[in-house]
């Protein structure tokens, strides 16, 4: 099988799209992945042992680059008399809202860079997901 760009493939995880084929949508939630892609069927919940400690490894790259990011620039822009106590807040609230803004990109690009290292084979293709139907009144049961 062909292996995709990687930079197509990185820009298709950046849109939250699936890496292979760029379709989608690949989430149920924020923070929910769908098994498999509802176009090409890549099997995206791989299931495999440590696989999403790659994608928590992305989410944690991301946010010490921001954090770096924020002191930098905070301090390069107040200097020589920086506000330490907005300093220490924005710190805070960006350290607590930044991986779970960061979270669902995290899984994405990590698939896209798994593909690039292990390029996909047939057994990574299952039956397109397609998502529960629910009855309006609710399940039957
Ligand atoms: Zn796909």
């Amino acid at each position: 099988m062909d292996r995709v760009p990687a930079l197509v493939a990185f820009g298709r995880a950046l849109r939250l799209r699936c890496p292979h084929c760029g379709g989608g949508p690949i989430f149920l939630r924020w923070s929910r992945l769908v098994p498999s892609c509802p176009v090409c069927g890549l099997g995206l919940e791989r299931g495999e042992q440590g696989y999403w400690l790659g994608a928590y490894f992305f989410n944690l790259m991301a946010v010490e680059t921001l954090f770096t990011g924020w002191v930098v620039g905070f301090l390069a822009w107040t200097w020589p008399s920086p506000p330490w106590d907005l300093f220490q807040i924005g710190t805070v609230v960006l350290m607590l809202i930044s991986p779970f803004a960061f979270f669902p990109f995290s899984k994405t690009l990590f698939l896209a860079f798994y593909l690039q290292v292990r390029p996909h084979t047939e057994e990574d293709f299952i039956a397109p997901h397609e998502e529960a139907r629910r009855h309006p009144r609710g399940p039957r049961r």
